[in-house]
């Protein structure tokens, strides 16, 4: 028997390998092993009699052992005979040490636990548990757990500390009466049958976490999640944010007459959201809590739209508004090539209106240095930049901002948890700004599901644009083996031949840099090869920023008929001439990063085609990624299947966070009971505010950061 733990953080003493490995489950305090829970449970109240045990399953059973010995059948193994009123039964061991002969030696009684198989001596059981037991030993009165557990940290070791810790936790309920749902058990309750469920409790509703006690659980997690929004979301309406208004006549009107087209109906609408929260004065209230500014509530707005909806020209209102009204905007992007295709757009449109304010651009990335550098960060700093585009070096320690009134994120759903807590820190210790927070904006192509709009997307004002730019045609979407890669290529010819452009698109994986290069390149050489007379362009990460630069603008020329890239090009690429769409090893890609290449295409007027060629077999999310992007082109159906297929984690990159966000409630399964967290939450956090800190120091203690991100 493995020595009882202690109490993990009581002792300064060396710690136990057992110990060290249960803290790297970050199981440290005795809260964290209480909710720590199993993954199964072990029937060992009841005993069957040998007859009656089903094959294939576990059971139990007990019998006196009438024969045991060594057998050399190809290896050396203990057979041991057991025996009770109904049959007999084989144990076989290939592994074995001479306790086990002593604990089964004959005249023995045992309870054996294992799975009955007709093997073709009879019936028999391999590697079954077992113990010495007496006539009298009694059953075991609870379903034993099973907990997730690591190599280190032996199961037995891990039921004795969770029971320990079980016992010493104060399980006290914190909530105030008729805030849980009727019918649930109380935390305690809930936590000691889901830990040792007694005999004769339903297995099924254990498993599939429709049981009252899980259903207590999840309810918790869930508050504790709305509460953390709720008071980070106060938290915030604390903070002042400068009064931007567009001036008449000024860059905001100008930027809307020179555009080329007219805002579709929806544009003008989200535009129209923005500017109130950009121009809004500070009600009387906020006045008098922040009496030395003039500002109000900063914006915290999430604008989504499909894919070629239109999101950019939004950002740039937004931002003239800012510019208008005497402040400074940012805007960022995840890669350099997507923010230098903000650029292009944006200096177009802005720089010449700019220049006549003397007032200029300015470009940060993290190729860019020196010399070039500096003098960016200078025209930031005095405030000459009225608009700073690229990537998150925007946001460097190094770059101080004279004015900052609005940042931009465009893409957020790329960004990872970590970066915008970054974002989120920058922004609010941004020196020369002391009373004044910008306001955010953030841009994602990748609409947010219902149910996470209310979880962790809480705190943000969200909107949408839902109606595309007119007189595009949807895409049509083909899935080949890639046996059929030679018709492809035939149809890229054809494309070609009508003066269209060709996006042919190899995966990257992050692992393996050089391979990607590798597939890319034969994929180039192959093409080049397969299209004489044809310029086939090759776009990757490793090349640099300035050939970059030149390989897009040839194909943005026209010049070049096909661009191999790896997925350099997955957003902001703008050929409206680009019909037809090639992604290899489409098996590789996320759903919303297809979605997203996708998007390339079907810019223009001409009906576009995009093919996924993919190497079989095809796992089981595979396939149902493929066939959920040739049955949809809705961006919002493509998100739900997206988080049906992968759940929430990802989707919130949150896998670089290293942490599963929720860990027993499903957003896919408890919109209920989240519905019932959400309106609990305000009424708790307003007439008992200690019970709601005390319930939030329970459920999410380090999460909490991640959680306002
Ligand atoms: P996304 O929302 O994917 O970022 P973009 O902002 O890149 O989309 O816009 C896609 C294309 O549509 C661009 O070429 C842009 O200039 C064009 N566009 C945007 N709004 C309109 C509009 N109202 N009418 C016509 N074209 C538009
Ligand atoms: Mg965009």
């Amino acid at each position: 028997m493995p020595p009882a733990p202690s109490a993990p953080d009581s002792s300064p003493r060396e710690k136990s390998a057992p110990q060290r490995a249960m803290e790297k489950l970050g199981l440290a305090r005795d809260i964290d092993l209480a909710l720590h829970l199993p993954l199964r449970y072990e029937d060992e109240t009841r005993v069957l009699p040998i007859a009656d045990a089903p094959d294939g399953e576990p059971v139990q059973v007990e019998g006196v052992v009438t024969e045991s010995r060594i057998e050399q059948r190809g290896r050396r193994q203990l057979v041991v005979r057991i025996a009770d009123a109904s049959d007999a039964l084989l144990l076989r061991f290939l592994n074995f040490y001479p306790s086990h002969q002593k604990t089964l030696a004959v005249g023995a009684r045992v309870r054996v636990r294992g799975e009955a198989r007709s093997g073709f001596f009879g019936r028999e059981m391999v590697h079954p548990h077992f113990k010495a037991v007496d006539a009298h030993t009694p059953l075991a009165t609870a379903l034993t757990p099973v907990y997730p557990t690591s190599a280190q940290l032996p199961q037995a070791y891990l039921r004795k500390a969770v029971a320990a810790a079980l016992a010493r936790v104060p399980l006290d309920e914190v909530l105030p009466p008729g805030t849980v749902p009727p019918g649930l058990p109380t935390l305690r309750e809930a936590l000691m049958r889901l830990h040792h469920p007694p005999a004769g409790e339903s297995m099924a509703a254990l498993e599939d976490r429709s049981h009252p006690a899980w259903q207590r659980l999840k309810f918790e997690e869930l508050l504790a999640q709305q509460l953390s929004q709720l008071a980070a979301q106060r938290e915030r309406q604390r903070l002042r944010a400068p009064q931007l208004r567009a001036v008449p006549g000024g860059l905001h009107e100008q930027l809307l007459a020179a555009l080329p087209f007219q805002l579709t109906a929806a544009q003008r609408r989200v535009g129209e959201e923005i500017a109130a929260d950009l121009g809004r004065a500070a009600s009387a209230a906020a006045a008098g809590a922040a009496a030395d500014s003039d500002g109000a509530t900063p914006m915290n707005r999430l604008l989504q739209g499909d894919v070629g909806s239109g999101k950019t020209v939004v950002a740039a209102l937004a931002a003239a508004v800012a510019i208008d009204a005497g402040w400074q905007c940012a805007l960022m992007a995840p890669t350099e090539l997507l923010a230098e295709q903000h650029f292009r757009k944006l200096v177009q449109w802005l720089e010449p209106l700019l220049a006549a304010r003397g007032q200029s651009i300015a470009w940060l990335t993290g190729s860019r240095k020196g010399k070039a550098r500096a003098l960016m960060v200078d025209k930031v700093a005095s405030g000459e930049a009225a608009l700073v585009v690229g990537t998150q070096a925007v946001i460097q320690d190094s770059v101080h901002f004279a004015r900052l009134g609005l940042a931009i994120i465009d893409e957020q759903h790329r960004f990872g948890v970590a970066q915008r807590l970054e974002l989120r820190r920058k922004l609010a210790h941004e020196p020369g700004q002391p009373a004044l927070e910008p306001h955010l904006l953030m841009m994602t192509a990748t609409p947010i599901p219902r149910t996470l709009a209310m979880t962790y997307f809480a705190d943000l004002d969200v909107s949408t644009i839902d109606e595309l730019p007119p007189g595009r045609t949807p895409v049509l979407t083909k899935v080949f083996a890639d046996e059929r890669r030679g018709t492809v290529i035939a149809r890229i010819a054809d494309e070609v031949a009508k003066g269209r452009q060709v996006y042919w698109v190899c995966p990257l994986i992050e692992e393996s840099e050089h391979i990607d290069l590798q597939n890319a390149t034969e994929t180039h050489a192959q093409l080049s090869a397969a299209l004489p007379g044809m310029v086939v362009g090759l776009l990757h990460g490793r090349l640099p920023a300035a050939e970059k630069a030149a390989v897009m603008a040839q194909f943005a020329g026209g010049v070049m008929a096909v661009l191999v890239a790896t997925t350099v090009i997955e957003v902001g690429v703008d050929v409206p001439n680009a019909s037809l769409m090639v992604i290899e090893h489409a098996e590789r890609f996320g759903l919303s990063q297809l979605h997203q290449l996708r998007g390339r295409v079907g810019r223009g007027a001409v009906a576009s085609v995009c093919v996924l060629l993919y190497q079989g077999p095809l796992s089981p999310t595979g396939k149902d990624r493929l066939r959920a992007m040739a049955e949809t082109t809705d961006g919002f159906e493509i998100a739900r299947r997206d988080l049906e297929i992968r759940g929430p984690g990802e989707f919130m990159g949150a896998r670089q966070s290293g942490d599963a966000l929720l860990r027993f409630a499903d957003l896919a399964e408890d919109a209920p009971l989240l519905q019932r967290a959400r309106d609990a939450a305000p009424p708790l956090l307003a007439r008992h505010p200690g019970a709601a800190r005390a319930h939030v120091a329970r459920w999410l203690y380090t999460r909490a950061d991640f959680l306002k991100a």
